[in-house]
């Protein structure tokens, strides 16, 4: 099987802060990773490579079959293939949620209107969110602006789908909704890398779990065993705390 995402030695500073330390990580298509590890330990940083939102530094990093260490990498064709969701959802505050979801297959596919409305109400309906195209962000609750941020991120039918802490900024009433959306996108085949830090939905939904700590993966495994018997110290005191 050939990796969809791939690092060589990949190292990366901010400034003299050594926030990746010569990762190496191969991940294949469909593959359900979560990404778990305490706060500041870079694995927002590891993520945001993964697109092209933060440069590396050294070493090679593949995505999609394209280099990104090489300034000859056309980043947009990239970001074609990875979407990302956030924690604060990122959506565009001035448009509807039938535009939000509309706005990038016009813009950066330049696929026709009536085309983008039937694939947009189609994942907004996934969603649980087609009683409400003509809302504006302001007048969604949270759980319900990262339902549309998943909406709008699969409408461009991506290889990969970057997660950073999708449920953190979500009061715990509305955590489920979007964890069972998430459940739907790993169910479609779609690649997901997703930080987090429900452990719940690490155990349950990804099959496969990457312990980072300072810059480092520590541990890589299938999540039972990793939940069941964590190698390190370190990952056994995380989940002291997390659990
Ligand atoms: P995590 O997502 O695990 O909390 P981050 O990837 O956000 O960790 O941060 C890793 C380290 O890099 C932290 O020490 C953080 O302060 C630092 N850092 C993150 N983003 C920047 C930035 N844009 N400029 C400088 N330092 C940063
Ligand atoms: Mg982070």
């Amino acid at each position: 099987m050939t990796a969809i995402i791939e690092f060589k030695h990949v190292d990366k500073y901010y400034g003299k802060l050594h926030a990746l330390k010569d990762i190496n990580l191969k991940i294949d298509e469909g593959q359900v990773v979560s990404i778990i590890g305490p706060s500041g330990s870079g694995k927002s940083t590891l993520i945001r490579t993964m697109n092209g939102l933060e440069p590396i530094n050294s070493g090679q990093l593949i995505v999609t079959g394209y280099d990104l260490a090489d300034k000859k990498t056309d980043i947009n064709k990239i970001r074609k293939n990875v979407g990302m969701v956030f924690q604060h959802f990122n959506l565009y505050n001035n448009h509807t949620v039938l535009e939000n979801v509309m706005l990038a297959p016009k813009i950066v596919l330049k696929r026709p209107d009536d085309e983008n409305r039937k694939t947009a109400m189609e994942y907004l309906e996934k969603v649980g969110m087609a009683d409400k195209i003509n809302s504006l962000p302001r007048q969604l609750s949270g759980g319900q602006k990262q339902r549309v941020a998943i909406a709008r991120s699969l409408a461009m039918h991506p290889k990969v789908i970057l997660f950073d802490e999708p449920t953190s900024a979500l009061d715990p009433e509305m955590i489920e909704d979007v964890l069972e959306v998430m459940k739907f996108v790993a169910d479609q085949g779609i690649t997901m890398v997703v930080v987090t830090h429900e452990m719940g939905f690490a155990k349950k939904v990804s099959n496969r779990l990457i312990f980072f700590d300072a810059g480092h993966i520590l541990e890589d495994r299938k999540p039972e065993e990793f939940f069941a018997h964590p190698d390190t110290e370190r990952a056994r005191q995380f989940l002291s705390k997390v659990i």
